[in-house]
């Protein structure tokens, strides 16, 4: 056996480890997170890697927020953390309704904070 198959080879193994691997993540990710389609998003990353990678990332990140107290990842507009029961985000001075830490203005009532 050449050197060149032996990289061959070890390429070909590569590949599938981070082909399986990022599939595997996925589900396991979307489990966590009680994804009904984690199934589908596994599969889904298995037919189209990395393009379901990314999508995946964007898709389940832009939903949530960290809690500055504890760290626990949160869904985005819970107004406590359900971790450590912290406060997240701020209440408007106009109507009190619940705001985003980096929301400078209301969506109820269009005051700025
Ligand atoms: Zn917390
Ligand atoms: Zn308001």
């Amino acid at each position: 056996m050449s050197s060149i198959d032996i990289l061959i080879m070890l390429g070909v193994f590569i590949s599938i480890i981070i082909w399986g691997g990022q599939s595997l993540w996925i589900y396991l990710d979307a489990r966590m997170r009680r994804d009904r389609f984690a199934i589908l998003w596994a599969l889904l990353a298995m037919c189209s890697m990395p393009i379901t990678l990314i999508v995946y990332i964007i898709v389940t990140r832009s939903t949530e927020i960290r809690c500055k107290s504890c760290g626990a990842v949160v869904e985005k507009g819970t107004e406590i953390c359900t971790n450590c029961g912290k406060t997240l985000g701020k209440h408007c001075n106009g109507c009190g309704g619940f705001m985003e830490d980096d929301w400078n203005y209301c969506p109820k009532c269009k005051a700025k904070y």
